[in-house]
């Protein structure tokens, strides 16, 4: 079968039990391209309470044969669909990218590789990810098997909407769940386009589903009495509803990965080059629309001249990388929306009025499009609200200090603890200083990075359990315990 999705051919229905189908609610969604604010489409489907209900009704049908699938042949599947991601990666980008805005070399292909990556490392645990089992000499024989929850749901942002759905979908399938995807109403086609290869890979009828619509599907997925687990991705705000919603329904399971507002301690015997070309590519990648973006720079004072001189002239560099995201050579494209654009540029505004001093950028770029220049405030205010708050955009605060213990207290004086990053050439310094962060992933002489077999989320207000690596599993699966009596 060939993928028949492409921005002349936008996928706009909903994807059920293994077909494209129409949206009962007979809502629409609008989509705009960020680049030029050109009106992308006005038609596509917006899941309501019947869609979900439909969706769950066939995810309970298909649970108890591919929950005892043969773990070699659910492997084929979940492999069979990373190649067809990898295959069609171009497609796959160009159909994020028209209402995204994030550039093919430097953040599409990453992310739809992240998500074929995520399926081909779940896989290959489906036949590993063992049970325990506990000595007998008490005469009952102890076994804990790790049990699927059956319908579970995805619900993501549209800053990485691909690789996002990887690090949900192919956990939760890996472990025998059924799984229902819902994408951002900024970012539907990616998402939808997927259920072509989703039937092209085997994965039986409604395993692996896909419902696209805003806040309003996802509040349904959240509350809805017959799906046993939800993992988000997005705001603080919309996760602590989403909790709310999943304990006032079924006491639903729920993995939150939320925002963050990331330190990055750079002392004084750092290797000054590292430093500035991490905290650069740190703020700018995906135009400094990622969750874990070191947006908080921290210069110990004896290098802080020379780092601000060398960080000003990367973002003044960055900022001859912004562009036209369909355009080769494009590093960094415009922010997703207009009312992204409007936010960013509101915090700027403000920023400017006592907060700090604007050191580099502030402005937009061209007068159509929501492009934006990458922007450092310094002598920050660290009450302020550029210090206290994500942007969700290019633009980072520097701020001076003497010694370990002032920076370390101001850098958890926070309730983030998503990511963080020291650094200096210390291994003790090193080593203490990530102890000492409250965050759930810290750099040491790198920063804001991810990696597939290690747990990824956050500490504190960041969220609520861990993806990625085992955890991933874990959080998909309950420990069930058979205990056996051997004197029978
Ligand atoms: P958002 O919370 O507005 O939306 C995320 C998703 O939730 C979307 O699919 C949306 O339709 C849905 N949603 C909105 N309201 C809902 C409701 N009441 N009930 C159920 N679902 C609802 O977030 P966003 O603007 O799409 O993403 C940006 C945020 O996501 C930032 O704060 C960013 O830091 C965070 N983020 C976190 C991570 C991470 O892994 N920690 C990764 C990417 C983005």
């Amino acid at each position: 079968m060939s993928f028949p999705w492409s921005t002349k051919n936008l996928p706009k229905q909903i994807f059920i039990n293994n077909e494209y189908v129409n949206s009962k609610s007979g809502k629409k969604l609008t989509l705009n391209n960020p680049k030029d604010g050109s009106l992308i489409a006005d038609d596509v489907a917006l899941a309501g309470a019947e869609d979900v209900d439909a969706a769950v009704a066939a995810a309970e049908k298909a649970f108890p044969a591919w929950k005892k699938m043969a773990p070699t042949e659910r492997r084929n599947i979940m492999n069979k669909f990373a190649e067809l991601i990898e295959t069609n990666t171009n497609a796959i980008a160009e159909l994020s990218r028209v209402s995204l805005g994030a550039p093919f070399k430097a953040f599409g292909a990453f992310e739809v590789g992240l998500c074929a990556e995520a399926f081909k490392y779940n896989a290959g645990w489906i036949d590993k990810f063992g049970g325990e089992s506990w000595p007998q000499e008490d005469g009952f024989l102890k076994i804990v098997r790790n049990e699927p929850l059956g319908v579970t749901a995805g619900i993501v942002p549209w800053n990485g909407p691909v690789g996002t759905i990887g690090l949900k979908a192919a956990p939760a399938l890996a472990t025998g769940n059924c799984f229902i995807l819902k994408p951002s109403e900024k970012t539907p086609f990616s998402s939808l386009a997927l259920g072509t290869l989703i039937k092209e890979a085997g994965f039986p009828p409604g395993v692996f589903q896909i419902l696209s619509g805003d806040g309003s599907t996802g509040a349904i997925i959240a509350s809805h009495m017959r799906i046993r687990k939800v993992s988000f991705t997005g705001s603080i705000s919309t996760g602590k509803k989403i909790q709310e919603m999943a304990a006032k329904s079924n006491l639903k399971r729920v993995t939150l990965e939320l925002g963050g507002k990331s330190p990055a301690v750079v002392f004084d015997d750092c290797n000054l080059d590292n430093a500035v070309m991490w905290t650069a590519n740190a703020i700018t990648a995906n135009t400094g629309q990622v969750c874990f973006a070191a947006s908080r720079v921290y210069v110990q004072e004896g290098i802080y001249d020379k780092f601000i001189e060398k960080y000003k002239e990367a973002m003044q560099n960055k900022a001859k990388e912004v562009g036209d995201p369909d355009a080769e050579g494009t590093n960094i494209g415009p922010l997703v929306d207009e009312a992204q654009f409007t936010r960013v540029r509101g915090f700027i505004e403000r920023g400017q009025n006592g907060q700090g001093k604007l050191l580099v950028g502030g402005q937009r770029i061209g007068d159509k499009g929501f492009y934006i220049e990458p922007t450092v405030f310094v002598d920050v205010d660290p009450k302020s609200e550029i210090h206290c708050e994500e942007i969700f955009g290019p633009v980072s605060v520097v701020k001076s200090f003497k010694t370990e213990e002032e920076i370390m207290k101001l850098s958890n004086e926070t309730n983030f603890g998503l990511m963080a990053g020291v650094f200096t050439q210390d291994i003790n310094k090193a080593l203490r200083v990530a102890s000492d962060f409250e965050s759930g992933m810290v750099g040491v002489n790198c920063v804001s990075l991810m990696f597939m077999v290690t747990p990824f989320g956050g500490s504190k207000e960041s969220g609520v359990g861990r993806e990625c690596g085992i955890h991933a599993l874990r959080a998909f699966t309950e420990p069930k315990t058979i205990m056996v009596n051997m004197s029978y």
